[in-house]
């Protein structure tokens, strides 16, 4: 059971393996989203702290013990790091219950499931490979060798802190690379329990993760302009993840980002009805909407749509709200009081463009289970792929209904959009299935499930929604560069001034 009772509890950041205070001495707070009371005070970073945390990661990354352990001892550190997630599972899925709001039953499962991916990318760390090319020239041994891009920058969000840490960081210690971890101001607290559990308990040497707590524009920025940083892995808003990309691009960092979304979830007259309805309600009211792949357009076709929406409603209506820490809490509180405004505001923009409100509407009260920060799981029906809130992501419980007559024009609708991270289909035809997936633009495809992730099945975005992947063997690349080799054991001589070609 959480313990909601301790006063302000105090951390302190983790940089080059001590614990250490922001070096201005300055402190903020954390609220819990259920009872809106602060319950934490963590260090308000800065570019001074940003400064010493990179040069730590930085003198790790070239010298120190990490460059020098073997890809087959990196993997061993990975897997101790797995086993200690498994030891602490609970504890830090209670930790991010009571800072993010997220309910204890996927938060459990969450921190249960993270260790696959220290399982899975230290299994790969010894199989990172280069390659002998058997090059066009006489005499001539080359090779391709694969190495760590360098110091790595983590910038994370809210909703989802220590899960969306994983996805970088397993892949980014197979590779090699050493890291500092920016995680939203609202969520930090996951982070730091998980260097004290895991990551120092774990063999890895100092300085190869490191935390910076504060706010995006104060550590965020400095630490991905910062010129000793190799490649910055973000996740957040597509207006925060450009601002991030136009930085890094002044140094020419690599970067990935994992954005926004406003997926397409697509029923076919033909599918399943009550598989269609559980899948739709998961897609846009679990994790009260927090989450980047939320289906939060659902397109219905025409045929099916009264009947389906009558049974949605009659589901989403059940949805008992209440304490995110109860296993029994199916709708937890929004995370932040800015997003709490943000997504009444698209309520209110919903009904002004005419859409009909079905279910919810709005802040959902005590006695109705509610109390700060929550919102009632709503639905509009009417919606035109041309509005506002078909547009523009909400990121929270608020569903989009939209007509469509038959698979071409699901795919016009589900296209029309800047985004491109995730899409559902639900049919029991096998081709329609296959065409679906193959014409929807977007990074993931989802037939008769949805909201379904794993370290094995790299996750991106098409168009607005990101660049590059997470999780997958691919994933592993992006914390990769090559380097090509040319020994010539042959004669030399020939015209210095001129390029050597093959002819
Ligand atoms: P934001 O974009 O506001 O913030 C993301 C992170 O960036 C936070 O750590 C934030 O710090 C930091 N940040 C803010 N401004 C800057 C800056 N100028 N320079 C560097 N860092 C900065 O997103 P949210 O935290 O609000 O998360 C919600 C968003 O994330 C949604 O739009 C959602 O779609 C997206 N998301 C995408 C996912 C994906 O995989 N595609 C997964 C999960 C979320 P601070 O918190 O201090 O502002």
């Amino acid at each position: 059971m959480l313990d909601r009772t301790t006063q302000l509890k105090s951390y302190q950041t983790y940089i080059d393996g001590r614990w250490t205070d922001a070096a201005s001495g300055k402190t903020f707070q954390t609220f819990d989203p259920y009872t809106g009371q602060p319950w934490a005070l963590l260090p308000e970073c800065d570019k001074v702290d940003v400064d010493i945390a990179v040069e730590a990661a930085f003198r790790g990354f070239e010298n120190g013990p990490w460059p020098k352990t073997t890809a087959s001892a990196r993997g061993k550190i990975m897997r101790r790091i797995a086993q200690l997630i498994e030891q602490h599972a609970e504890h830090l899925g209670q930790v991010e219950v009571r800072d993010n709001g997220k309910l204890i039953s996927e938060m459990v499962a969450q921190t249960k499931y993270m260790p696959e991916w220290f399982y899975y990318y230290g299994g790969l760390a010894d199989k990172i490979q280069g390659a002998v090319v058997a090059v066009d020239r006489p005499d001539h041994f080359n090779y391709i060798l694969r190495e760590p891009v360098g110091v790595c920058a983590f910038i994370t969000p809210w909703n989802s802190p220590l899960m969306l840490t994983t996805w970088k960081l397993a892949p980014a210690l197979a590779a090699g690379c050493t890291v500092v971890i920016k995680p939203s101001e609202y969520t930090s607290a996951s982070l730091l329990e998980f260097m004290k559990l895991v990551i120092a308990e774990s063999g890895l040497p100092p300085g190869v993760v490191n935390v910076v707590t504060g706010y995006g524009a104060v550590a965020g920025e400095p630490l991905v302009a910062h010129p000793k940083v190799a490649k910055v892995a973000f996740t957040g808003g597509s207006a925060t993840g450009a601002r991030v990309n136009e930085l890094a691009a002044k140094t020419f960092k690599k970067v990935s980002l994992e954005l926004g979304g406003k997926s397409p979830n697509i029923v076919f007259d033909d599918c399943i009805i009550d598989d269609a309805v559980s899948g739709a309600v998961s897609g846009i009211f679990a994790a009260t909407g927090q989450t980047c792949i939320a289906g939060s357009r659902l397109l219905l076709q025409e045929t099916i749509h009264d009947q389906f929406v009558e049974k949605l409603v009659g589901m989403a209506k059940t949805a008992k709200l209440g304490d995110p820490a109860l296993t029994e809490t199916q709708v937890g509180p929004v995370t932040t009081p800015p997003q709490y405004q943000k997504i009444l505001s698209y309520i209110d923009i919903a009904r002004g463009e005419g859409a009909k409100c079905v279910l919810g509407g709005g802040a959902a009260q005590k006695e109705e289970g509610g109390g700060q920060y929550f919102i009632k799981p709503t639905i509009f029906t009417g919606v035109s792929n041309r509005m506002r809130i078909a547009q523009e992501e909400v990121f929270g419980p608020v569903l989009s209904v939209i007509k469509f007559k038959d698979e071409d024009e699901a795919i016009e609708i589900a296209n029309d959009i800047a985004y491109g991270l995730g899409a559902g289909v639900w049919t029991q035809s096998l081709k329609r299935a296959h065409t679906m997936a193959r014409r929807i633009k977007a990074g993931t495809v989802w037939i008769n499930t949805y909201r379904a992730v794993s370290f094995m099945m790299p996750f991106g975005g098409y168009k607005a929604s990101g660049l590059g992947r997470e999780n997958g063997v691919e994933a592993i690349e992006g914390y990769l560069q090559s380097k090509s080799v040319w020994i010539n054991n042959g004669p030399g001589g020939g015209n210095p001034f001129v390029m050597k070609t093959a002819s």
